[in-house]
């Protein structure tokens, strides 16, 4: 659990990521053409604020595959993205071409909360 005025950057992300896949189309698309790497399945953006009430108990997606949210698919949209997920300690599998990663020097994927939340089909 973060500070109050970190939780609030964090949740500001969330509606800030759900007004972009439906107003901002043509940006997303742009931002991920220019991101590189692939998710190492940490689940840390799964934990944002509060855990996502689709987590199983052991923390897997019931929607994987199937109705996942586009705000979850399109995850990390933007560099502002990456940072969110080093706030809260992770280090998220993706970067953006042309811009530093910011993460928390030191940071390990295992350092997030949890696994993955992919469900095995
Ligand atoms: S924070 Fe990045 S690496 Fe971790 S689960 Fe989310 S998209 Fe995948």
């Amino acid at each position: 659990m973060g500070t109050i005025r970190q939780e609030t950057r964090i949740f500001i992300g969330k509606v800030r990521r759900l007004f972009a896949v439906h107003f901002r189309k043509g940006y997303v698309a742009r931002q991920l053409d220019n991101r590189r790497g692939d998710c190492h399945q940490c689940g840390t953006c799964c934990h944002f604020t509060i855990g996502c009430p689709m987590l199983t108990r052991d923390h897997l997606c019931r929607v994987y595959g199937k109705c996942r949210p586009k705000a979850c698919r399109v995850f990390p949209i933007d560099q502002r993205d990456i940072n969110d997920v080093a706030q809260c300690g992770g280090v998220c599998g993706y970067d953006f071409a042309g811009q530093a990663n910011t993460g928390r020097p030191g940071a390990s994927p295992g350092a997030a909360p949890g696994p993955h939340p992919r469900k095995p089909s």
